[in-house]
């Protein structure tokens, strides 16, 4: 309902937070949940009896589905269909479920299949012919790297083409060298992703064990032809698992680890500026202060729909980076 035409609502950027739930073995750490949440409100309390409310245009209680998450993120896939370009976002500390939304398990599949198929669906049931291409990168240390092409494991393995970033004369961002490969159904998709997924730098850091220090980013395009064959619009999806939204200098982090985390940091707080520009329709815009936004330029903003998933921690040893992420995310509304 929320979202029930994007369209009709101020601004395309709506704001979506997700709690996690407790899992085994925390409970014996005496935490005290320190979230509690209506459907559109979470609300923090603290020690002296205050409390902090935070509101957004859902809240996904711990004990949401994947089904009720995306049957609020469906519309925006809609849109895409429907000649827009736009950008899904999970972001959030470390292990707080943005890899648990977006990519989902084997059971509970995430919002990145369900959305290639609920894409599939669509350009079925339309009366235009669609042509979707599927492509995967990530951004590490402020680099963009193709997730579909085997990276070199010894030194003397060719190093794969650089990729870099292009805008044509309509202000469209093109990257080039980055491979497309056109997909036919659901399932030739899901190899795709599948097969990125495993291409991902991942390690390990005092927060979690297997952290990702990168931006994942999965860009889906769909190419309209009409009755006669011809080509209408090309549009695009990007759905991203943001790099892990903590605060470096309390992870002890040192070495490269301290500098993917900065990277990080760093192009979290632009993608903040720049949706906060975009909010206030300032002139302005920083997209160019970091690979992230120039990634992402022509999928957030004037024509196209932006979904940003904030992830947070139920437990009361995270408060201070849930309150980190609960103001950033309350800066993009
Ligand atoms: P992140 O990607 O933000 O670092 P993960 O998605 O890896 O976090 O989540 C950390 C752990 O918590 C994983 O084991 C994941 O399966 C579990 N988890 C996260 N969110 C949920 C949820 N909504 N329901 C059940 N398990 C979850
Ligand atoms: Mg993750």
């Amino acid at each position: 309902q929320v979202l029930n035409d994007f369209l009709d609502l101020k601004g395309n950027i709506r704001v979506f937070c997700r709690i996690r739930p407790i899992r085994i073995g925390e409970h014996f750490r005496c935490l005290r949940p320190v979230v509690a949440s209506e459907s559109s409100t979470v609300i923090l309390k603290f020690d002296d009896n205050k409390s902090k409310n935070y509101s957004f245009d859902k809240v996904f209680h711990p004990g949401s589905s994947q089904d009720e998450v995306f049957s609020d993120v469906e519309p925006l896939i809609k849109s895409v269909i429907d000649g827009y370009n736009a950008c899904i976002f999970a972001y959030g500390q470390t292990g707080t479920g943005k890899t648990f939304t977006m990519e989902g398990t084997p059971d509970t599949p995430g919002v990145v299949p369900r959305a290639i198929e609920a894409l599939f669906k669509q350009a079925e049931e339309s009366n235009h012919t669609f042509l979707i291409s599927f492509s995967m990168l990530e951004i590490y240390l402020g680099n963009l790297k193709d997730l579909l092409v085997t990276h070199p494991t010894k030194a003397t393995d060719p190093l794969p083409p650089c990729l870099s970033i292009k805008t044509d004369i309509k202000g469209g961002i093109e990257i080039d060298n980055l491979v497309a490969i056109q997909v036919s159904d659901f399932n030739q998709a899901l190899r795709l992703y599948r097969l990125g997924c495993r291409f991902r730098s991942t390690a390990s850091t005092n927060s979690n064990t297997t952290s990702s220090r990168s931006h994942c980013m999965i860009r889906i395009t769909i190419t309209c032809f009409d009755a006669l064959e011809r080509r209408r619009e090309t549009n695009k999806i990007w759905l991203v698992d943001l790099g892990g939204s903590e605060r470096v200098l309390k992870t002890k982090a040192w070495g490269r680890r301290l500098d993917e985390g900065k990277a990080i940091n760093l192009s979290l707080s632009v993608l903040g500026d720049v949706i906060n520009a975009l909010q206030r329709k300032k002139r302005h815009v920083p997209y160019r202060n970091s690979k992230l936004t120039q990634v992402l330029k022509d999928s957030l903003g004037d024509d196209s729909k932006t979904l940003m998933l904030a992830h947070i921690s139920p437990k009361e040893e995270d408060l201070c980076e849930t309150i980190c992420s609960l103001n950033f995310a309350t800066r993009a509304k």
